[in-house]
């Protein structure tokens, strides 16, 4: 099969006859078997590095405040519940230190809901009045907790999080005079974390101490179906290895799928960080694909904590190539977690994607009629190429 078929049939298995693959989900455990027997039909071994998690689901919620329905939407992956007691709002750190939150509804606006907590979990980047806020509110007896959402018309939620301990509501900036402190209310979100299992796929080809890997995310969000960010560096990673047979290259080759990119903990990302990444002395370098494809844009390369004889041939190698240039480095994303542990690191994607990131990335319309599987295919020839 070509190459460009090859990758639009991985596409449309991923996009279309999976569907949204969110960490945790079977949806997910369906696409790490698919990508597994397709590494292992190409002649890859294979190894699943399994992890926990737990998929979670919402149906809504409901929201009363003085005889009146006020929309409301469970924060993703919040725990569900059924209570009723006073609403207190608290729009600031101080104001929160010293608020009676006991069997009370916390509501939380102004400064504090203007930009996303981190999670507990997340150890790269935690600042600690984040810290403080998330454990004044666990700490403090509270029901549950509603935060406004980031912006109107849209529940984008402040805290997402599966290990924080209460129940945590949205609401829209628009119903806010309708909650006012003191009010009585009644609030219903009906939400479930389940524990569940999750895993990256890591397959390899050829021998040898040194290795250069090659990674994409193979989860997406819950509601998308994921073809640029990221079935389309998933394909890309098959596409390569379907080329491998009867070949030899002077380093073994990895391919990562990680599994949690779009999850609130990344506990995929963490497996590997502890498992491989304790040895960066074994890589010599690491390409992470993501959003790669757009249709219409370049792919583009940017490089992180790599020598100057490295940059330069990858440099040298693109500029031969239509389509290909290269970008300002970016500090999010799986090329991170290589470049933090001292591995030279190359992320891939599209030029112009980043414009894409609130209306089509994580939405219902990240589908397969946005990419490109010529220039995917162009993509895996580059990849191998640059071995
Ligand atoms: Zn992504």
């Amino acid at each position: 099969m070509d190459q460009k078929n090859e990758i639009q049939r991985h596409l449309q298995a991923l996009c279309e006859e999976i569907g949204p693959r969110p960490t945790g989900s079977q949806a997910n455990r369906d696409a790490v078997s698919y990508a597994r027997r397709q590494f292992e039909a190409y002649g890859l071994t294979t190894q699943l590095q399994e992890f926990d998690c737990m998929d979670w689901s919402r149906n809504g919620g409901t929201l009363k405040a003085e005889g009146k329905e006020i929309p409301v939407m469970p924060a993703p992956y919040s725990k569900g519940c059924g209570v009723q007691g006073e609403i207190i709002r608290v729009g600031s750190l101080e104001e929160l230190r010293k608020a009676p939150l006991s069997g009370k509804i916390v509501l939380l606006c102004d400064g504090l809901a203007s930009e996303p907590l981190m999670p507990k979990s997340f150890v790269f980047w935690n600042p600690d009045e984040h810290k403080e806020i998330i454990s004044l509110l666990e700490n403090g007896g509270a029901l549950a907790v509603l935060t406004v959402s980031l912006s109107a018309g849209q529940y984008l939620p402040i805290i997402e999080d599966g290990d924080f301990e209460l129940p945590c509501g949205i609401v829209l900036p628009e119903n806010l005079p309708l909650l006012d402190s003191g009010i009585r209310a009644v609030l219903k979100l009906d939400a479930e974390r389940k524990a569940a299992k999750g895993a990256n796929v890591i397959a390899s080809y050829g021998s040898g101490a040194h290795k250069v890997c090659f990674s994409a995310h193979i989860d997406t969000g819950s509601m998308t179906p994921g073809a640029l960010d990221n079935s389309s560096g998933t394909a890309v990673l098959l596409a390569m290895a379907s080329q491998l047979q009867g070949k030899t290259y002077p380093y073994r080759l990895e391919f990562v799928l990680f599994n949690g990119e779009d999850y609130y903990s990344t506990p995929g990302e963490m497996a590997y960080l502890a498992s491989h990444l304790s040895r960066p002395e074994d890589y010599v370098c690491a390409f992470n694909v993501d959003g790669a494809g757009l249709k219409g844009k370049d792919i583009t390369y940017s490089f992180y904590e790599c020598p100057e004889k490295l940059s330069s041939s990858i440099r040298s190698f693109a500029s031969r190539l239509e389509g290909f240039s290269e970008t300002e480095p970016w500090p999010q994303g799986d090329h991170t977690l290589f470049s933090f542990s001292g591995v030279p690191a190359v992320a891939i994607t599209s030029s112009g994607i980043f414009e894409l990131t609130e209306k089509v990335l994580h939405t219902e319309k990240d589908i397969p009629a946005l990419v490109d599987t010529k220039k995917l295919g162009d993509l895996a020839a580059f990849l191998l190429g640059a071995v």
